[in-house]
C-alpha cells in the first residue's frame, strides 16, 4: 500500500491526523469535510497515494473503480440516493484542487446548480 507521510489525506487515512471517519476498509477511507459545502459533505480517498487524475495509469483502474463503488455505497448508507447527490473531483489548481491526493467529494442534502461554479 503506497502512501506519502507528508500528505494530509495519507495522514488522515493512517489515523495520524484525526477526522470524522464515516467508513474505512483496506482500500478506501471516507471522512467528513472540515469545511462542509452541503448538509452532507464527505470525502472519499484511496489509501494509495495518487496525487491527481493526471497521475493515473491503467494499473490504477481497480483502485479507482473501488473508490467509485464505495462512494455509491456510502451515499446509500447516508440515504442520499433518493433525493440525489453529487460526486465531484476537482482536478488541478484551476479546478479548485487544494489537496493533491485523489478524492471524491460526496455532496448531498440540498439542490445543486448546473453548470457548477
Ligand atoms: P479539494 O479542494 O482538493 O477538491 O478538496 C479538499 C477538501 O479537503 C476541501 O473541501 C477541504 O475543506 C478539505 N480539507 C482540508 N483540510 C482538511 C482536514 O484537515 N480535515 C478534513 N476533514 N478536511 C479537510
Ligand atoms: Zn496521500
Amino acid at each position: 500500500m503506497v502512501s506519502n507521510d507528508r500528505c494530509l489525506f495519507c495522514r488522515i487515512a493512517s489515523g495520524e491526523i484525526t477526522a470524522k471517519k464515516v467508513y474505512e476498509d483496506a482500500d478506501v477511507v471516507a471522512f467528513e469535510d472540515i469545511n462542509p459545502q452541503a448538509p452532507t459533505h464527505v470525502l472519499i480517498v484511496p489509501r494509495k497515494h495518487i496525487p491527481s487524475l493526471d497521475d493515473l495509469t491503467d494499473a490504477d483502474a481497480q483502485v479507482v473503480g473501488t473508490v467509485l463503488t464505495r462512494a455509491a455505497q456510502i451515499a446509500r448508507n447516508l440515504h442520499l440516493e433518493s433525493d440525489g447527490y453529487r460526486l465531484v473531483i476537482n482536478n488541478g489548481e484551476a479546478a479548485g484542487q487544494t489537496v493533491f491526493h485523489i478524492h471524491f467529494h460526496i455532496l448531498g442534502g440540498r439542490n445543486f446548480g448546473w453548470p457548477p461554479g
